[in-house]
This record gives C-alpha cells, structure tokens and sequence, in this order.
C-alpha cells in the first residue's frame, strides 16, 4: 500500500477545519487508497480545542487516516508537508480597518512562509484560504524563497462553485451540467465572475451559457452582484461565515490540483500572475486554469476579452496591487 502524505492545515480548531479535516481524513481529496498523516496547526489558546479535534478524528476510525498531529509550532507543522492547507487567520473585528486587519494577517503569513521555507517539501502545494488569502499568499510565497512560486495559490473556487450553483439553477440543469465559468482576480468583492465562456449541457445538447440564459442584464449585472455578495449574505443569515461549502471547495481545489483538471475542463486557482491577460506580474491574480497528472497547472490562454470584462478585471488586479503594496509595508515593520 501507499506511504501516507504529510497534509498540514492552519486554523485547525476553526469551522472552515472542522468539515474540512473529515474530508480530507476520508480520502475525499487525495483518493481512496491514498493514507495521509494530518498535522494540525492553530494558536496556542486554541489547543485545548484542537486536543478535541483531534480526539474527534480518532473516534471516526478511518481507514486512511495515520499520523494525527496538534501543534502551535508551524515547523512543526509544516515538517515534510507535501500540501498545506492555510485556513487560519485573525478574523475581522467591528470597528477595524481593512488596513490593520491586512497588516496583523499579512504578518502571520510572513511567519508562514519563512516556516514552509524552512521545513516543508520543496514540492510542497500551498493553497491559502484566510484573508486577505490572494494578499496572504504572495506574502508567504516572498518569504519561501526555496519553494517555486507556482506552488502557492488562494482560494477563489468557492467563488466558482457559487457561479456554477447559481447558473445551473436558472437554466434548470443540475449544477455538473454547467462547465467552465471564470473567476478573475482577488477574493473579494471586485472579484469577476464571467460566464462569457461557460457551457451548459441541456437535453443532451451542449450550448453556450449566454445562449441557454438568453438574459444579458442578469449576466451583466444580478448574477455578478449576487455572486461577489454572497459570502456576506451568508453571514447575514447564518450570523456565521460559511465553512460547509468553502470546506468543500477547499477539496475540490486540491483534488483537482492533484489529480488534473478532464479535458475541455478548466477550474478558477489564484496563482502568481505571469503577465496573461495584461494583468501586473507577481499578484496571485484569479485565472482558468487546466491541471496535468503531474500537479502542473496552466493558465488557459486565448480567451476573448470584451470591454466590459476588461473593465472588471482591471479593477480587480488594481485593488490587488494596492493590497500588495500595503502588505510589503507591513512586513517591513
Ligand atoms: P473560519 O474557519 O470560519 O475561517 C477561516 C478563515 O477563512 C477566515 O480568515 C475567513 O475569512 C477565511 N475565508 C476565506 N474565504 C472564505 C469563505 N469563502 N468563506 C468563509 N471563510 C472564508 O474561521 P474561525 O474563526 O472559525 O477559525 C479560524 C481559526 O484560525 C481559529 O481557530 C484561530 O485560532 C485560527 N488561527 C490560526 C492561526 C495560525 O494557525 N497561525 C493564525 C490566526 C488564527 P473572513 O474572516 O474574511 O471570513
């Protein structure tokens, strides 16, 4: 049988963790016959919580699950991990700025990164989920110098999931009928949700997503507006963030970014940015992406880009370099 994977997740006693670990204990993102040691790292005023996690973990007996790990220490965390998974961040307080809030998370993921630099596997996978998470990733990418940049991303495909859902509820289809929607830029509100490529398999007959909608204000603007408002609308009704669902795009954004994407599929991954689609170089920028069986992504290239999309994407990279700048600010003190 296989050797277990080292898979390391940060903010381990919190919601988000708390559906997450179960599937990934459970062989929903590595694979069923694939054994994985599970190193849980949080602060330490949460290891009393973190001792019942992982308690909690034991007492589902899984098959696949060896090594249970709690730790305050990141190297210990990160010792040898193949894929970490950073859940964890100081979250928003009332009355607190964008700017301090950027500033205490920023710092957390230099700590990150000079850990991962240090003890993890130079093919270590990274994706980051706290926020400011496109921000948080390019910091800890800048301090893991030894690990390739192209092994940190953040987390925009709960963003996509949310598009897919929404879009297949309006055409009548279930939500695996919709293929291909995008999301460009930062996990934020100036996110860019574009269907202007998507498909959508009805009756047995595929088509374009904007044949099937036949409703350009909707595409335009409803279904952008809901998509980029839908984490707080989900805190308004749950007087908690969502953890179910990002849990959930968590596995499939590592799942896909393991096993490859199938073909004529492509998934939405903010990674570092290489210039494709004149976006600056070096923000984890949101692109389509398509996944090789050897962990390789790439950006899909060729796209058409109207101006009303140009418009959305450009506002969306230019917050992302204004969070970059406040960010290295930051670090330096
Ligand atoms: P959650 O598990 O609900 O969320 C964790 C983070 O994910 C938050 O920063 C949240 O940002 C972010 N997030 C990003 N995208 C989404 C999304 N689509 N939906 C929901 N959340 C999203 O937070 P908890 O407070 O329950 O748990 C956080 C844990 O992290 C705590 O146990 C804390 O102790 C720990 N922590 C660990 C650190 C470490 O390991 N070094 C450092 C700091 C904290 P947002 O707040 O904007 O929703």
């Amino acid at each position: 049988s296989k050797e277990p994977i080292r898979v390391c997740v940060t903010g381990a006693a919190g919601q988000i963790a708390y559906s997450l670990l179960y599937s990934v204990a459970k062989g929903d993102v590595f694979g069923k016959d694939q054994p994985v040691n599970l190193l849980m790292l949080d602060i330490a005023p949460m290891m009393g919580v973190l001792e019942g996690v992982k308690m909690e973990l034991q007492d589902c007996a899984l098959p696949l699950l060896r090594e249970v790990v709690a730790t305050d220490d990141p190297e210990v965390g990160f010792k040898d991990c193949d894929v970490a998974m950073l859940v964890g961040a100081m979250p928003r307080r009332e009355g607190m700025e964008r700017k301090d809030l950027l500033a205490a998370n920023v710092k957390i993921f230099k700590v990150q990164g000079q850990a991962l630099d240090k003890v993890a596997k130079k093919t270590v996978k990274v994706v980051v989920v706290g926020n400011p998470a496109n921000t948080n990733a390019c910091i800890c990418a800048k301090y893991a110098q030894s690990i390739p940049r192209e092994n940190f991303s953040a987390l925009t495909r709960l963003d996509q999931n949310r598009a897919q859902a929404m879009v297949a509820e309006k055409v009548g289809v279930p939500a695996d009928a919709v293929k291909n929607c995008i999301i460009w830029g930062n996990h934020s509100s100036t996110q860019f949700p574009d269907v202007q490529h998507a498909t959508v398999e009805k009756n047995n007959q595929k088509m374009s997503v904007i044949e099937a909608v036949k409703d350009d204000n909707w595409v335009k603007n409803d279904f952008v507006k809901t998509v980029q408002t839908r984490g707080a609308a989900v805190i308004k009704a749950r007087k908690l963030s969502s953890a179910m669902s990002a849990a959930k795009a968590i596995v499939d954004h590592v799942r896909d970014w393991w096993f490859g994407t199938p073909e004529g599929t492509w998934v939405s991954m903010a990674v570092m940015s290489d210039g494709s689609y004149e976006t600056p170089e070096g923000l984890i920028y949101s692109f389509p992406v398509t996944i090789d069986s050897s962990h390789k992504y790439t950006i899909v290239q060729g796209l058409t880009i109207n101006d009303f999309a140009k418009e959305k994407m450009d506002i969306t990279a230019k917050e992302l370099q204004e969070e970059k700048a406040m960010a290295m600010e930051a670090c330096q003190d």
